[in-house]
């Protein structure tokens, strides 16, 4: 952690990877000037050229066309007079290669223009592929993508035991466009290359061995050494066996293939994401033959970047670097206090401790406290199972507090407390005095206007919400919610020490439910009315669900906690100047008798093994049962943004997915809005304001909207 380092430096640099350069000493690897822009190149005293990937003005190798254009010269160079061996290896600390630079696939809309770049990459890798040298991969840290494509041409792969293999591209509604298609399923055993690629999931050096994609696992020691061998031909190359060559072949692609299909359909349907199905459809049809397999793979990955599910899921990860460069900043706080270990105040403690914060936690029960700790180690137990160390570690970062004596020496104190103006301003005054004058003083209220929390506060500048999402360890997103006094400074240090403890920040305005609530709130509500009119939960689930959402608004409901919901809609009726329909009575009902959801095991639907039981005999939603739901989740959205709540459509966009799960290929509500027609969104809330009332009335805002 960058505050920690620049207190021990003396640890600093034994924490820094020493890479074996091989010929290069490694200052020189970064000073020399050469010919090429991203490569260096150097002969050792074997003979072996060691090629050196060091891209410019970049902290990560990506693959771009410059980079791939100056590997082709260089090819080009090497195939006059080959040497015995080629090493391929990345200069960066971090990693090999990262994939594609994915800024050159945004917007792109010309098919044959994409096939010809691709043509061109593949050639370069052919001529890897085919160069007469031994060719080597020498691999740390991560190998994705393109990345992986490169080694995967090379004849030998060398992996540091702390690389790690993978193909993610189906998270951006690809798969490997490099010749990865047609390699990974002749060199390893297919359905696991086919998995790979499917799922985006990555595997470790030691997996890797054990799967033949690579050739030998090793440390930066002995890296010389294990070129040597490889060169030599000392080291026996990972090939396929006959059981590998048998799946490849058609009648068992074609059967393997009919179960992929199924379990990818589990996962992501066709019509919203096709890609895993293209990719299965590639390896049936063309797997038989490297040839044909590769051109089918240009045109495949061509027709598919084009398309709208790749193009808003490469806009969902500008999205999300958008929101994580909000959390650039150099707070170097090392203590944090969190007050109230009920639910969320004791998963924010734990969290904090995970990611190296010493927490103290208070509360003035001390069972909760214990419940707290206990909670903890279940989710280090599950979290950290390959990292005993780091569990023993966080657990001794996370300290018991019930004298609030964390108070003084914390730099963040966060308060989550119940949802009570006058016993949060009790706390607030009891600590004020005793926190040191540069500490933040943060909030995780999901409901209490900031102003009314800051008034009579000594330093109201200091006072910032951080509201956090349930299960803490697994919402991305966290909204800053900002006030009128708060200074700029805290606002960002706040942003700071969320991307320090891995989440998004998601900069809002104090006002009703700020953004995420304020929009989904009318969205559960609308369930809620058509659960009263009888119309079947499943069925109302089913229509979110395939509009995209990750589960339907009944299901949600009893996630969050229907006391939590039903708090949050009669906040909003009470405070929001627009029509909104009341919980049906059987709501507050259920609530009053216990029935909250999944946490006590009945809500709107009964819960077993933490899974909602559901009939499968629902009907097919009314037709604008979609509509219904999400236009008003659309509207809040614009009316929070017409308000200033959030200050644009990126920021809005990136915290509904990062939040709710809001349909990622459709690239977030306000894209989608402007995707379907803006003017469409606004007649079509007209028309459903006609049939079901005034609460449909479309925002002002969307009028000014272009
Ligand atoms: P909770 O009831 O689970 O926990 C509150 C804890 O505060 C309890 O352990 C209680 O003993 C403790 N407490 C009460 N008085 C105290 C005092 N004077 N000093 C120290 N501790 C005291 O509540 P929660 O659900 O964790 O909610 C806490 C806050 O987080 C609320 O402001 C809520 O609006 C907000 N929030 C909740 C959720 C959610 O899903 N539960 C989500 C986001 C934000």
């Amino acid at each position: 952690m960058r505050s920690s380092h620049a207190a021990k430096p003396a640890l600093a640099i034994l924490g820094k990877r020493n890479l074996e350069l091989g010929p290069f000493a490694i200052d020189a690897a970064v000073q020399e000037p050469g010919p090429w822009a991203h490569w260096r190149m150097r002969t050792d005293e074997d003979g072996a050229v060691w090629l050196l990937f060091d891209k410019k003005n970049s902290s990560a190798n990506t693959l771009s066309d410059d980079v791939l254009t100056e590997l082709n010269a260089i090819l080009e160079k090497l195939e006059r007079d080959p040497p015995l061996g080629l090493v391929i290896r990345s200069a960066k600390p971090g990693g090999f290669i990262a994939g594609a630079d994915i800024a050159q696939f945004r917007g792109v809309t010309d098919v044959a223009q994409i096939e010809a770049t691709l043509a061109r990459g593949h050639a370069v890798l052919d001529r890897l592929d085919r160069l007469p040298s031994v060719t080597v991969a020498v691999i740390h840290g991560y190998c994705l993508g393109g990345g992986l494509e490169v080694a995967l041409a090379c004849d030998y792969r060398i992996a540091i035991d702390d690389a790690s293999f993978g193909f993610p591209e189906v998270q951006l509604g690809l798969h490997p466009g490099l010749g990865g298609t047609v390699r990974l399923p002749r060199l390893i055993n297919p359905p696991l290359a086919m998995t790979m690629m499917l799922t985006g999931r990555s595997e470790r050096a030691r997996r890797a061995r054990a799967l033949h994609l690579v050739d030998a696992v090793t440390q930066e020691r002995h890296v010389r050494a294990a070129v040597r061998a490889a060169v030599s031909g000392e080291t026996i190359r990972a090939k396929q066996g006959f059981v590998g060559w048998l799946l490849n072949s058609k009648p068992a692609r074609r059967l393997l293939a009919a179960r992929m299909s199924s379990e990818a359909a589990k996962r992501a349907p066709r019509a919203h994401y096709p890609a895993p199905y293209a990719l299965i459809d590639l390896w049936v049809e063309h797997g038989g033959d490297a040839d044909a397999m590769q051109k089918a793979e240009i045109s495949s990955f061509a027709k598919l970047l084009v398309g709208d599910t790749a193009q808003n899921l490469v806009r969902v990860f500008f999205l999300r670097d958008n929101l994580k460069n909000l959390a650039d900043g150099n707070w170097n706080g090392r203590r944090v206090h969190v007050i109230g270990a009920g639910t969320m105040g004791g998963d924010i403690a734990a969290w904090c401790a995970w990611q190296g914060f010493v927490v103290t936690l208070g509360d003035t029960n001390q069972t909760a406290i214990g419940g707290a700790i206990k909670r903890a180690a279940e989710l280090y137990g599950k979290i950290g199972r390959d990292n005993r160390r780091r569990v023993r570690d966080a657990l001794d970062r996370l300290i018991p507090d019930l004298t609030g004596g964390g108070v003084a020496g914390a730099d963040l104190i966060i308060e989550a407390v119940p949802e009570n103006l006058e016993l949060k301003r009790k706390i607030f005054a009891g600590i004020e005095p005793k926190m040191k004058a540069s500490a933040i003083l943060a909030t995780n209220t999901s409901s209490i206007p900031l102003e009314q929390l800051r008034d009579g506060l000594p330093r109201p500048e200091r006072l910032v919400g951080i509201h956090f999402f349930n299960p803490v360890s697994r919402m991305q997103l966290v909204e800053v919610v900002s006030h009128d006094r708060v200074a700029p400074d805290v606002l960002a240090d706040a942003r700071a020490f969320l991307g320090r403890i891995d989440r998004l920040p998601a900069p809002v305005k104090s006002a009703p439910g700020f953004l995420v609530n304020r929009a989904l709130t009318p969205y559960l509500l609308e369930a809620l009315l058509m659960l009263d009119a009888g119309m079947k939960k499943e069925t109302i689930d089913k229509a979110a669900v395939d509009f995209g959402m990750p589960m339907g608004p009944i299901e949600l409901a009893d996630e969050v906690g229907l006391d939590i919901c039903l708090h949050v809609a009669e906040m909003l009726r009470g405070s929001l100047h627009r029509d909104m329909p009341d919980a049906p009575q059987w709501l507050k009902d259920k609530v009053a008798k216990g029935e909250l959801g999944k946490k006590t095991g009945k809500g709107l639907y009964d819960w077993k093994d933490g899974h909602a039981v559901k009939s499968h005999d629902e009907a097919a939603p009314p037709p604008d049962t979609a509509d219904r739901l999400i236009l008003p989740m659309l509207d809040a959205c614009m009316t929070c943004l017409r308000e200033g709540v959030v200050a644009d459509e990126t920021i809005l966009d990136g915290a509904m997915i990062f939040a709710t799960g809001f349909a990622p290929f459709r690239g977030g509500p306000m894209h989608y809005a402007r995707t379907r027609g803006i003017a469409d969104v606004r007649e079509k809330l007209v028309g459903l304001a006609a049939t079901y009332g005034p609460r449909f009335q479309p925002d002002p805002g969307w009028d000014s909207l272009r």
